[in-house]
């Protein structure tokens, strides 16, 4: 049996730095709780994202001293949706969002969590144990380096060895989805946020800051696959959406190329896993077409911290009560919509069940943003 280093002086270690580590990072130490973010990526960099955000976690965001709009962001609350024959329904949205790129909304939150005394270590964690009899972690890191802490925050996203190591059900599923994503320059509405449909799959549109356009789909990988590029896909099925065919022919790429994840699941996780708590997408990811893993992955940042500092002031009393508090907590605010996510998301890429939707809901125009509000909640308001 191992045994544990001594003296670490971090009561928390948070596993990768998305929005979901960084959240949990920034209000665990502005709260005096002394944290080490282990990220295997320096900042800042672009990540697979339509990178439009819903506004329900503006006032929390506010709460941890960031507002995106003074780095750019874009106000944004028009939405569009198109069948792949290109039949388009516009509506308001109910709460609206913002548009910012992950290059940018990171690389903020990361400064914003040095700034509170946050410690951040560039390094890939390798493995995380559990010792029952000293009720505390050991984490090894590729770099050699170990570390041991009282608890410690899985925001490792949707993919990650760890999960392998940590043998999650989900890793054994279908992952059947690719994911790719880059910034354009052109003609495109700044308030609106677009989702066009193609065979096997759905593209978001809309604009970050610098004047810059997001185009982001979400492909099944066995449409994909009979192509044999990128470009080709693009030609061969991406533009066969008129809408779609009009916003690549208009728009030139920012990119060099763009970037892709595959890979992707939607398959339920659990919330804990070995007495580590999930945050983000390590905990659950939504469909992106409901446009609110970003949103979701900050506030189950804002859940999990509330439930650890309870726990560290002695208001929860062991670290059973504290696991079952936050898998509550996230079950509650989340299952809801991630339940909502995958009944829309058989729609897409089905152009006669979606074409169908879109012209009953022309009838009825005032139901979409009902749907919509379905994989969103209330605006965050946090006391501490
Ligand atoms: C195609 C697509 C489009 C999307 N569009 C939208 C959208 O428009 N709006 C929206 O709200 N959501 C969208 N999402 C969802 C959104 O991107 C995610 O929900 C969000 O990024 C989750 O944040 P996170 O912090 O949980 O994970 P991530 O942002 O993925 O962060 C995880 C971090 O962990 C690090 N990491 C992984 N393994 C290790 C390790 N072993 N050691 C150390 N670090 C590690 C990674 O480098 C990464 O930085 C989209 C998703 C996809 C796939």
């Amino acid at each position: 049996m191992n045994t544990l280093l001594n003296g670490s002086s971090h009561q928390v270690i948070i596993i990768g730095g998305g929005l979901a580590g960084l959240v949990n990072a920034i209000h665990l130490s502005k709260n005096g709780i002394r944290v080490l973010l282990i990220e295997k990526n320096e900042y800042p960099r672009h990540k697979v994202c339509g990178e439009y955000i819903s506004n329900e976690v503006l006032p929390y965001l506010q709460y941890l001293g960031i507002d995106p709009f003074d780095f750019g962001a874009v106000d944004i609350n028009r939405f569009e949706l198109s069948t792949i024959k290109g039949k388009t329904i516009k509506t308001d949205l109910p709460l609206g969002g913002f548009g910012i790129s992950r290059y940018a909304l990171d690389d903020i939150l990361y400064k914003r969590a040095i700034s509170l005394g946050a410690s951040v270590a560039c390094d890939s964690v390798t493995n995380i144990t559990f010792f029952d009899k000293e009720d505390r972690f050991k984490i090894n890191c590729k770099s050699g380096t170990e570390y041991e802490t009282e608890i410690v925050i899985g925001a490792y996203g949707k993919r990650s060895n760890l999960d392998v190591s940590l043998n999650r059900s989900f890793i054994k599923g279908k992952s059947p989805y690719l994911g790719v994503k880059a910034h354009y320059k052109g003609a495109f509405p700044s308030d609106l946020v677009a989702l066009h449909n193609f065979e096997g799959g759905y593209c978001g549109v809309s604009k970050v800051e610098n004047d810059h356009i997001n185009i982001c789909y979400l492909a099944d990988y066995s449409t994909f696959k009979k192509f044999k590029d990128i470009q080709t896909f693009e030609e061969e099925v991406i533009t066969k959406n008129p809408n779609l065919k009009e916003i690549f022919n208009n728009c030139t790429p920012v990119f060099d190329k763009p970037l892709t994840i595959s890979q992707v699941s939607f398959l339920p996780k659990a919330t804990i896993e070995n007495h580590i708590l999930m945050s983000g997408d390590s905990a659950g990811m939504i469909h992106p077409l409901c446009g609110n893993g970003m949103g979701m992955a900050i506030h189950s940042g804002l859940l999990l911290s509330q439930s650890i500092l309870e726990f560290k002031e002695g208001k929860i009393k062991s670290r059973e009560i504290m696991e079952a508090t936050y898998a509550k907590a996230w079950n509650k605010t989340f299952s809801k919509r991630l339940f909502a996510g995958k009944l829309f998301n058989s729609f897409f890429g089905r152009d006669k069940v979606l074409g169908f939707g879109l012209n009953a809901l022309t009838l009825v125009p005032f139901l979409l943003p009902h749907i919509i509000k379905q994989t969103h909640g209330d605006p965050l308001t946090v006391e501490r």
